[in-house]
């Protein structure tokens, strides 16, 4: 079997919205690390006994370093939080294939709260390909201050026009002009925001339940199954 372990070293934190940081890791051994948008690695901090728990890429290979973007929740998230600059981790990895591969379509993408992080890692990377597949994000949260990546998410759209964003949010009405909808994401956000229904490849990531949801509103729409595709943060 592969060993896929690899030993890496903190060397930056941003943080990037409310319970919310970016962690910057390079690996010790100098070397690259290899991976496609979209993937996670598992980890366990030293601190913690038992099994570990899974974070997303958020970074792209291009990249200088190999970020994660991590919400405080329970154990091993506070745990991995706290780590310090030149604190090492083992990154089992890198898992998982939610990455879109049938180009040429449209890519709708539906994201709840942290569940943002791999669309953030595809969206950077279908920009730095020059791909012409035009990407709509909706993305939810309950507040504007829940936003991840909200500053980096606009500047992405200002400089292409193949990006869309659609903010919404839940349990706010703030009155910044990006913000766009003030519902939970239902059939009339998707049709409003999406004409070529057909056409696109769905992805869904966020929560179990945000994820279910989405999945059954998309197939309540006659979404064929076959175009789309889960992420379920747990
Ligand atoms: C493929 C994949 C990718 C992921 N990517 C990301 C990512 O990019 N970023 C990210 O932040 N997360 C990501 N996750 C989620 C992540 O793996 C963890 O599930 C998350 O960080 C919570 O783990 P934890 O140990 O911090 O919380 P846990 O300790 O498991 O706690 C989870 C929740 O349960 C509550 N809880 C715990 N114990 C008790 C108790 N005894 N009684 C009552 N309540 C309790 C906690 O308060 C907390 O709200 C991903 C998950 C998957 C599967």
């Amino acid at each position: 079997m592969q060993n896929n372990k690899r030993e890496f070293i903190l060397v930056d934190k941003k943080p990037e919205a409310a319970d919310v940081t970016s962690l910057f890791f390079k690996p010790t051994d100098g070397l690259e690390y290899d991976y496609q948008p979209g993937q996670y690695v598992d980890i366990k901090p030293s601190s913690v006994y038992g099994h570990g728990k899974s974070y997303t890429i958020s970074s792209i290979p291009s990249d200088e370093f190999v970020s994660l973007t991590i919400k405080k929740n329970g154990t091993i998230s506070s745990a991995m939080l706290d780590m310090r600059i030149n604190d090492k981790v083992i990154f089992d990895g890198p898992h998982g294939n939610f990455y879109p591969e049938n180009q040429g379509r449209n890519i709708v993408m539906l994201a709840g709260g942290i569940g943002i992080t791999p669309f953030f890692s595809i969206i950077k990377n279908t920009i730095k390909s020059g791909s012409d597949a035009k990407t709509t994000l909706i993305y939810s949260n309950k507040t504007k201050n829940d936003i991840t990546f909200f500053d980096s998410l606009n500047k992405l759209a200002d400089n292409n026009p193949n990006l869309e964003i659609v903010y919404c949010l839940t349990q706010e009405k703030a009155t910044d002009p990006n913000i766009n909808e003030f519902k939970r994401i239902d059939p009339d956000i998707i049709n409003k925001y999406n004409p070529y229904l057909k056409n696109n490849n769905y992805y869904i990531c966020g929560s179990i339940k945000f994820t279910s949801d989405m999945w059954r509103t998309l197939k309540s729409m006659n979404i064929d199954e076959d175009d789309i595709f889960t992420e379920a943060f747990f």
